[in-house]
């Protein structure tokens, strides 16, 4: 086993397909590999397998390795992390934490994912552990909920539908972390807009997470003087905002108000840098 699987193509039928997608892969507009990659598998009208997956990838990291801004970040960091932020996000592939902050260097965030961004005991243990092992520690967590997400609107139908005990089932961790946020708003606003109603419950559940944070690290949170904010995502417009869970330096109490101002003075800077 071990080296075999990432180096031989599994078919020479697989192969042609494979060397098509060397074309792909070498693009060097990295964000277009994988999209370019899908629909040229689409247009040959075929699953990609496991292997040429696999295959897919190993030309991803191959451009990754030669790549000397990615060398030099190895470089830096090769020795160690000191990351300033913790962010736990949903595991939904479009909540792509680096891209979406502007922040995709090595050892910029320590990231924690799980569906509805859930916190249980492993993600806890993981902000302790980088609380506590990282020197010095990150000194920002954010909880962050997403629009459109596909736990809450799982949550939301099976109320809906009274079908959560089916759900609680297949799913225990999740529903229970969700469930009292989605009955919440659907009592707070009906199930009249459904998309408005999931918004709200993914806010209040990235919020009910943050306030965990608060609550399992509160004296060292204000011993190591991190901050918590929950977040929220919005799928459509790239837009985060950001709501105040805790801040222990008294400088930094930022109102909703300034929070928001902030924002928009830094969607200004950026619309004017873009000219
Ligand atoms: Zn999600």
């Amino acid at each position: 086993m071990g080296s075999g699987i990432t180096q031989q193509a599994p078919s020479q039928q697989a192969n042609v397909t494979i060397t098509n997608q060397h074309k792909v892969v070498s693009n060097p507009v990295h964000g277009l590999v994988h999209s370019q990659y899908m629909k040229n598998m689409k247009k040959y009208g075929e699953q990609p397998s496991g292997a040429q997956l696999v295959q897919s990838l190993i030309h991803g990291n191959e451009h990754y390795r030669k790549n000397e801004l990615y060398a030099d970040q190895r470089d830096q960091t090769k020795s160690g992390q000191t990351p300033s932020f913790i962010i736990v996000s949903c595991s939904d592939s479009r909540c792509s934490v680096p891209l979406l902050f502007n922040r995709p260097h090595l050892g910029a965030i320590f990231e924690i994912k799980s569906a509805g961004n859930c916190l249980d005991a492993t993600g806890i243990e993981s902000i302790k552990y980088a609380i506590e092992h990282i020197e010095p520690p990150p000194k920002l967590i954010v909880v962050m909920g997403h629009t459109k997400c596909g736990a809450v609107t799982a949550c939301y139908n099976s109320i809906c539908q009274e079908k959560h005990h089916k759900l609680r089932m297949e799913f225990p961790s999740i529903l229970n972390t969700i469930m009292e946020p989605t009955r919440h708003n659907i009592e707070k606003f009906g199930t009249g807009n459904k998309d408005k109603v999931l918004a709200e419950i993914s806010e209040d559940n990235a919020k009910k997470q943050a306030q965990k944070v608060q609550f399992v690290f509160d004296e060292v949170l204000e011993k190591y003087g991190i901050s918590v904010y929950a977040g929220m995502y919005d799928i459509d417009t790239g837009d985060v905002k950001f709501l105040k869970i805790t801040d222990p330096d008294p400088k930094n109490d930022m109102t909703k108000q300034e929070l928001e101002e902030m924002a928009k003075e830094a969607k200004q800077e950026s619309s004017s840098g873009e000219k």
